[in-house]
């Protein structure tokens, strides 16, 4: 009986000591210990945070708003304002700011159907605002704004729960090069294929890898085999960045994305210049 009583506690003392000795990072220090160590920027800029959902409303959302608070304290690029405000859109307020994050909106077009908006938002790039677009960003929009991402949402065959094989198709890019040395590396997300996507209108930084055998036990809908995951664009005068990965919170405290990330704003931010015309897939990256 004695013996019995104490192996039933054994469990109940076990999680106490467990619970008493770990004490689990918030999500913003995960986000400040993945952070690659940059010189603090000597311009502080302005960044419009826009996180509303008009169709699929991602669990990654906060996680994404507590990147960018952190990663703008810690790199000293940015100062964020966190709004889902469409007003923000309006002529008179989206020039107080430098760059548009948007963080997993989606159906944007279903949101913003004001035309003077779309007008605001389209005319604000063109004339040299940043775009830094998480995700569900790529899902959805009207003609203009697609073209402005650089595609639109087809669908997931690479879904959340696999972790699949990343092509870095451009090792030598300043956004990519530091990522996982230039190689090629594993990412558990959600991966999404690309409507009006055009590779002669961007420069694709990081695809899907069509030779490997876990991407290949699923099927995608493209001829081309061509499924970029991140690309830089220039819109008019203005400054896109498109990153497919964001779907899985762990993505957004990934050190390795992270650092392709920071790199993303200080591109769209203007504070470095980077290779944006269009290079042909590499043949390495097609099936054999
Ligand atoms: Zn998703």
């Amino acid at each position: 009986m004695k013996n019995s009583l104490s192996l039933a506690l054994l469990p109940i003392i076990g999680l106490g000591v467990y619970a008493a000795k770990v004490d689990p990072m918030s999500e913003a220090d995960l986000v400040q210990a993945n952070l690659p160590k940059v010189e603090k920027s000597k311009t502080k800029h302005q960044i419009l945070c826009f996180s509303k959902p008009f169709g699929f409303r991602h669990n990654s959302i906060e996680i994404g708003e507590t990147m960018l608070r952190v990663m703008g304290q810690e790199t000293g690029l940015f100062e964020v304002t966190f709004s889902d405000e469409l007003s923000n859109f309006a002529p008179e307020n989206i020039k107080k700011f430098d760059a548009i994050c948007f963080n997993n909106n989606t159906h944007i077009q279903k949101g913003m159907k004001d035309e003077a908006l779309r007008k605001s938002l389209i005319a604000y790039v063109k004339n040299g605002g940043g775009i830094f677009a998480i995700h569900s960003a790529t899902d959805g929009g009207w003609p203009e704004y697609i073209d402005m991402i650089g595609g639109n949402f087809r669908g997931h065959p690479w879904g959340a729960g696999g972790t699949w094989d990343i092509s870095n198709e451009d090792p030598k890019h300043p956004i990519v090069k530091d990522v996982h040395g230039g190689k090629g590396f594993k990412l558990k997300d959600e991966l999404y294929v690309y409507n009006d996507f055009d590779r002669g209108d961007q420069r694709v930084l990081m695809a899907l890898d069509m030779k490997s055998e876990v991407n290949g036990t699923r099927k995608g809908p493209r001829e081309d085999n061509d499924y970029a995951l991140a690309w830089v664009k220039k819109y008019g005068e203005g400054r896109v960045f498109v990153s497919a990965f964001g779907h899985n919170k762990e993505v957004f405290y990934n050190p390795e994305i992270l650092k392709m990330w920071v790199e993303g704003f200080r591109y769209i931010l203007g504070d470095t210049d980077v290779e944006t015309e269009s290079v042909p897939k590499p043949a390495s990256n097609l099936p054999k």
